[in-house]
């Protein structure tokens, strides 16, 4: 089994690069698939694992992701960390095969079948939709997160409504808060 460890997810994987014996790839960052996906920038940390094995043109990967994501909560705005930790499976197959579908037995029925151009494995698209998956729909940094007054728009987790007081909102209450 040919092994290469501190791979660069940017790097293509041919369908000839992957020898009769199998390819284990190890990917030390795989966050930089994560571009422009509306996430905050330049915090993830997400290390990736690749186990590519082939009969003809059918290539059947195993795949993992393990690290951490920093996510914006959904209620105060506020970033939290959400650990990701997820295995997958995937068959992929040349783009011109896409009518035959292929027989698989039922221990692989969950695993998804996905195709491929030029002999080019695509493994961004794939760890970026593993990643994904993962993420939260309406994501909170705790269950029992207050989030936002919608009237002064105060951090109900740290701060108190200030609408009540009577106090102007606004840029520059918050300021005036600390200074009191
Ligand atoms: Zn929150
Ligand atoms: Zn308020």
């Amino acid at each position: 089994m040919a092994c290469i460890k501190g791979f660069d997810i940017t790097a293509p994987v041919l369908l000839e690069d992957i020898p009769r014996e199998g390819l284990d790839l190890y990917y030390d960052d795989v966050a930089s698939v994560l571009r422009e996906s509306g996430l905050p920038d330049g915090q993830e940390s997400i290390s990736g694992e690749a186990h590519l094995s082939r009969s003809a043109g059918t290539v059947h990967l195993k795949g993992r992701v393990d690290g951490r994501l920093v996510l914006l909560c959904d209620r105060c705005l506020e970033r939290y960390p959400l650990d990701v930790s997820h295995s997958f499976s995937y068959l992929l197959m040349p783009s011109g095969a896409q009518r035959f579908k292929p027989e698989l037995s039922l221990s692989e029925e969950d695993v998804d079948t996905t195709f491929y151009d030029d002999d080019v494995m695509p493994l961004q698209s794939i760890f970026r939709e593993q990643i994904l998956l993962e993420i939260p729909i309406r994501g909170v940094c705790s269950s029992g997160c207050k989030g936002l007054c919608p009237g002064c728009g105060e951090n109900l987790n740290t701060s108190s409504c200030r609408c009540a007081s009577g106090e102007a909102s606004g840029p520059f209450s918050v300021l005036k808060g600390l200074l009191d």
